[in-house]
């Protein structure tokens, strides 16, 4: 057996993989699909997987991407934010980028990853193993979007609104089975 022929073919393999779902996070079309990806990253990352999560969508300030309250089965993922980055960078690549790297920031809260440079550090070893290096969800994951975004600081005093918008179709494969 030759080694280094061995070691090759799983080099291709894994780059062949992290094309697919680096394609699949790019041309995503909505909250769910992102979250699908997301799920499936870490579950083959790490092995690990958690069920029935809701996502709410809220206005905050620029500086909070999203947040999981600890115990609970909700993520909020900010509204005003998300809306902000359309109207700054038209290319959907970053955008759905923007969107993984909050969701899988606080799937990996909700995992029980509580520690902030933990998290930081567990997302960008997991989307660059599972994206590739070069992946736009990688820089994102240890850097201060309103640093690569200034446009974004506009937003900075956004109050936390008071109205909650609960994304229909979340997380659908755990509940897909119920008839
Ligand atoms: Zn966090």
């Amino acid at each position: 057996m030759n080694m280094s022929d061995n070691s090759d073919s799983f080099f291709i393999a894994k780059k062949e993989r992290q094309e697919d779902l680096a394609r699949r996070v790019d041309r995503a079309q909505n909250f769910d699909e992102i979250f699908e990806l997301v799920k499936r990253v870490v579950e083959e990352e790490l092995g690990e997987h958690r069920a029935g999560l809701t996502l709410v969508l809220a206005n905050m300030p620029s500086t909070v991407g999203a947040y999981h309250p600890v115990g609970a089965n909700i993520i909020v993922a900010n509204k005003s934010l998300i809306n902000g980055l359309q109207t700054v960078t038209k290319n959907p690549r970053e955008i759905n980028a923007f969107v993984f790297m909050i969701l899988l920031h606080e799937y990996l809260h909700s995992l029980g990853y509580l520690d902030e440079n933990e998290v930081r550090r567990v997302a960008q070893h997991v989307s660059s193993s599972a994206l590739g290096p070069n992946h736009p969800t990688v820089k994102l994951a240890n850097a201060n979007w309103l640093e690569l975004y200034p446009q974004l600081q506009s937003l900075s005093q956004q109050p936390f609104s008071r109205e909650f918008e609960v994304v229909q179709k979340f997380d659908s494969s755990s509940t897909s089975y119920i008839g």
